[in-house]
Protein backbone atom coordinates (compact mmCIF):
# COMPACT_ATOMS: atom_id res chain seq x y z
CA UNK A 1 0.00 0.00 0.00
CA UNK A 2 2.73 2.16 1.29
CA UNK A 3 5.20 1.61 -2.23
CA UNK A 4 1.88 2.32 -4.09
CA UNK A 5 1.66 5.43 -2.89
CA UNK A 6 5.29 6.18 -3.04
CA UNK A 7 5.23 5.39 -6.99
CA UNK A 8 2.07 7.47 -7.07
CA UNK A 9 4.08 10.82 -5.75
CA UNK A 10 7.11 9.98 -8.20
CA UNK A 11 4.97 9.34 -10.91
CA UNK A 12 3.76 13.27 -10.34
CA UNK A 13 6.71 14.82 -9.44
CA UNK A 14 8.28 13.79 -12.21
CA UNK A 15 5.28 14.62 -15.16
CA UNK A 16 6.52 17.23 -17.84
CA UNK A 17 4.70 20.23 -17.55
CA UNK A 18 3.58 22.65 -20.36
CA UNK A 19 5.56 26.52 -20.73
CA UNK A 20 4.19 28.38 -18.23
CA UNK A 21 4.46 32.69 -18.21
CA UNK A 22 5.49 33.75 -14.47
CA UNK A 23 2.83 35.50 -12.39
CA UNK A 24 4.78 38.73 -11.64
CA UNK A 25 3.47 41.38 -14.35
CA UNK A 26 6.90 42.88 -14.92
CA UNK A 27 8.05 39.30 -15.60
CA UNK A 28 8.07 37.69 -19.74
CA UNK A 29 9.94 34.71 -18.72
CA UNK A 30 8.34 31.51 -19.78
CA UNK A 31 9.54 28.58 -17.64
CA UNK A 32 8.50 24.97 -16.97
CA UNK A 33 7.19 23.93 -13.58
CA UNK A 34 8.74 21.07 -11.84
CA UNK A 35 5.57 21.36 -9.85
CA UNK A 36 1.43 21.79 -10.53
CA UNK A 37 1.22 24.65 -8.26
CA UNK A 38 4.33 26.59 -9.13
CA UNK A 39 3.09 30.33 -10.62
CA UNK A 40 6.62 31.90 -10.95
CA UNK A 41 9.68 31.43 -12.83
CA UNK A 42 12.00 31.54 -9.53
CA UNK A 43 11.90 32.24 -5.93
CA UNK A 44 12.68 35.82 -5.93
CA UNK A 45 10.42 36.59 -8.19
CA UNK A 46 7.88 34.70 -5.93
CA UNK A 47 9.05 37.58 -3.13
CA UNK A 48 8.99 40.06 -5.44
CA UNK A 49 5.44 39.85 -6.05
CA UNK A 50 3.99 39.17 -2.36
CA UNK A 51 6.57 41.97 -1.34
CA UNK A 52 4.66 44.59 -4.09
CA UNK A 53 1.29 43.24 -3.11
CA UNK A 54 1.99 44.16 -0.09
CA UNK A 55 2.74 47.47 -0.64
CA UNK A 56 -0.07 47.81 -2.65
CA UNK A 57 -2.45 46.92 0.26
CA UNK A 58 -0.66 49.69 2.52
CA UNK A 59 -1.02 52.39 0.03
CA UNK A 60 -4.77 51.69 -0.43
CA UNK A 61 -4.79 51.92 3.82
CA UNK A 62 -2.54 54.88 3.26
CA UNK A 63 -5.38 56.54 0.88
CA UNK A 64 -8.43 55.22 3.33
CA UNK A 65 -6.68 56.84 6.22
CA UNK A 66 -5.88 60.23 4.59
CA UNK A 67 -9.28 60.45 3.07
CA UNK A 68 -10.83 59.73 6.57
CA UNK A 69 -8.22 61.92 7.83
CA UNK A 70 -9.36 64.74 5.53
CA UNK A 71 -13.14 64.49 5.97
CA UNK A 72 -12.02 64.90 9.66
CA UNK A 73 -10.40 67.88 9.62
CA UNK A 74 -13.76 69.48 7.16
CA UNK A 75 -16.06 67.99 9.51
CA UNK A 76 -14.07 70.10 12.22
CA UNK A 77 -13.75 73.16 10.34
CA UNK A 78 -17.79 73.80 9.23
CA UNK A 79 -18.77 72.39 12.97
CA UNK A 80 -16.54 75.15 14.72
CA UNK A 81 -17.53 77.90 11.85
CA UNK A 82 -20.09 80.87 12.37
CA UNK A 83 -22.67 79.27 10.02
CA UNK A 84 -22.77 76.16 11.71
CA UNK A 85 -22.75 77.71 15.32
CA UNK A 86 -26.17 79.99 14.10
CA UNK A 87 -27.61 77.25 12.11
CA UNK A 88 -26.27 73.84 14.63
CA UNK A 89 -26.80 71.97 10.97
CA UNK A 90 -25.11 71.96 7.47
CA UNK A 91 -26.56 70.84 4.27
CA UNK A 92 -24.96 68.42 1.66
CA UNK A 93 -23.70 71.47 -1.03
CA UNK A 94 -21.38 73.03 2.07
CA UNK A 95 -20.05 69.44 2.51
CA UNK A 96 -19.50 69.09 -1.35
CA UNK A 97 -18.27 72.16 -1.40
CA UNK A 98 -15.54 71.81 1.61
CA UNK A 99 -14.03 68.86 -0.64
CA UNK A 100 -15.97 66.08 2.07
CA UNK A 101 -15.87 62.33 0.20
CA UNK A 102 -18.89 61.11 1.38
CA UNK A 103 -17.36 57.50 0.71
CA UNK A 104 -15.28 57.48 3.42
CA UNK A 105 -15.98 56.99 7.25
CA UNK A 106 -14.73 54.32 9.88
CA UNK A 107 -17.63 53.32 11.32
CA UNK A 108 -21.75 53.72 10.82
CA UNK A 109 -23.53 54.71 14.40
CA UNK A 110 -27.33 54.45 14.27
CA UNK A 111 -28.42 57.31 16.72
CA UNK A 112 -30.83 55.07 19.27
CA UNK A 113 -32.89 58.00 19.74
CA UNK A 114 -33.99 59.45 16.07
CA UNK A 115 -32.68 55.96 14.02
CA UNK A 116 -30.20 58.67 12.29
CA UNK A 117 -27.36 57.45 10.41
CA UNK A 118 -23.92 58.63 11.52
CA UNK A 119 -20.48 58.26 9.52
CA UNK A 120 -17.62 58.43 11.96
CA UNK A 121 -14.34 60.56 11.14
CA UNK A 122 -12.10 59.82 13.58
CA UNK A 123 -13.33 61.92 16.74
CA UNK A 124 -16.32 63.53 14.44
CA UNK A 125 -19.24 62.33 13.68
CA UNK A 126 -21.45 63.14 10.49
CA UNK A 127 -25.27 62.07 10.90
CA UNK A 128 -27.66 62.58 8.57
CA UNK A 129 -30.64 64.58 10.24
CA UNK A 130 -33.41 65.60 7.21
CA UNK A 131 -32.58 63.26 4.01
CA UNK A 132 -35.06 65.06 2.02
CA UNK A 133 -33.08 68.26 2.52
CA UNK A 134 -29.70 66.86 2.98
CA UNK A 135 -28.99 68.42 6.60
CA UNK A 136 -26.12 67.24 8.51
CA UNK A 137 -25.29 67.34 12.06
CA UNK A 138 -21.94 67.37 13.27
CA UNK A 139 -20.95 65.90 16.56
CA UNK A 140 -17.41 65.19 17.95
CA UNK A 141 -17.29 61.38 19.14
CA UNK A 142 -16.21 62.05 23.32
CA UNK A 143 -19.54 64.12 23.28
CA UNK A 144 -21.35 61.27 21.91
CA UNK A 145 -20.02 58.56 24.13
CA UNK A 146 -20.87 60.48 27.16
ZN1 LIG B 1 9.58 35.64 -13.20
Amino acid sequence: MNQKKNILKKRVSNRRYPLRKCKKPDCQVNYVPTDARQIYCCEQHRVDFNNDKRKEKEAVTLLFLNKVKSNEAILKKVKTSDHYTKYRCVKKDLLDYEGYDFTYYHQILINKKTGCEGHVCFDYILELVDPIELLFIIKKKSENEL
